[in-house]
């Protein structure tokens, strides 16, 4: 046995994305926001490739290994109607030449726009489930790994957003991508769900330099970061050492806030780059309050992670009166 049990050995991954992703710089936004013209950058981790790109492909490099490594020919998975992890594992499958279903709480019948058009071009089965919270949510997708596995199915389960120890793995190698790409990094803003990107990049860049905004996906996302953190690397960092901002949630995770709008009404002004309301909107949200309360200062190299979520914009009633609005009135 070895002595350091818990250093995780994963098994082989697939490759799914184009690696590294670039990065860039927000000289406009940068200057904008009051920091120094090459302060500011982005790693664009909504160019990862397939399937519209995100965060999620690179998590889905390890899950999805895993699953082809079992035998698996179907990927489950579940997430919110709009969730780019479902859309992007269903391209996964399509790539792996495997079925995919994914399981949604609610019924069928709303909006068809936004990702659950992707999830049908990608040959998704979707299931509506009823479900109601979380728990719910994984009681049917283990029902539906059942029925298939009933009918000859070889079904593998993709956790919640794709956040195991496993999937996170995906995260250590991005950190070590901006540890060659920005050598003189100071922080890396983020978008906090269901935790595996944030617990990736700390066990690869220390939790000094991460700060996850939160989304409100989670009730407590701090300690499922560490959790997951501490199952990547050796050496626990406490959930209270995270750099964790939870003033970008509003009403809840699904809402659009005013200061989320003026985000992705500025970083798309400045810089032409098309954030999402639920996600990337929340991080760059997060970033300016930062630069307000001097969290972010001038002087210091600070990388804003695009994780992708493009299609969720057109998922998303408000956000998308909102941008034609200000079409309308010419600002
Ligand atoms: C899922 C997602 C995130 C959050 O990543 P987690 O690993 O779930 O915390 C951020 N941005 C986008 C666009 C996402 O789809």
């Amino acid at each position: 046995m070895s002595t350091a049990a818990h250093v995780f050995e994963p098994p082989a991954a697939v490759t799914l994305g184009t690696w590294p992703t670039p990065v860039e710089p927000l000289t406009g936004l940068g200057t904008a926001l009051g920091l120094g013209p090459d302060d500011l950058l982005l790693k664009r981790d909504d160019l990862t490739g397939l399937g519209g790109g995100g965060n999620k492909v690179r998590k889905l490099e390890w899950t999805a290994g895993a699953a082809v490594a079992e035998g698996a020919d179907t990927l489950v998975t579940t997430g919110a109607p709009q969730s780019n992890h479902a859309r992007l594992t269903a391209a996964a499958a399509a790539r792996l030449g495997m079925r995919s279903v994914l399981v949604f709480p609610g019924a069928a019948g709303g909006s068809r726009s936004g990702n659950l058009v992707l999830d049908g071009l990608f040959g998704a089965e979707v299931v509506w489930s009823g479900a109601a919270g979380r728990t719910a949510l994984e009681e049917a997708a283990a029902e539906v790994c059942a029925r298939l596995r009933e009918r000859g199915a070889r079904p593998s389960l993709i956790p919640f957003g794709g956040s195991s120890t496993l999937g996170a793995r995906g995260y250590v190698r991005c950190g070590q991508e901006l540890r060659e790409q920005v050598p003189d990094l100071r922080t890396v803003v983020v978008a906090l769900g269901s935790g595996g990107t944030m617990a990736g990049l700390v066990a690869s860049l220390g939790p000094e330099r991460v700060l996850g905004v939160d989304t409100g996906a989670l009730d407590d996302p701090a300690p499922v970061v560490a959790a997951l953190t501490d199952s990547l690397a050796p050496g626990p960092v406490p959930a209270g050492r995270l750099r964790v901002r939870r003033d970008q949630i509003g009403a809840g995770y699904g809402t659009l806030t005013e200061p989320v709008k003026a985000a992705l009404a500025l970083v798309a002004e400045t810089e032409g780059v098309v954030l999402d309301p639920i996600y990337t909107g929340r991080a760059a949200a997060g970033l300016i309050a930062a630069v307000r309360d001097g969290d972010i200062r001038p002087g210091e190299r600070t990388v804003l992670l695009h994780t992708g979520g493009l299609p969720g914009l057109f998922g998303h009633e408000e956000a998308v009166a909102y941008a034609e609005g200000r079409t309308a009135s010419g600002r």
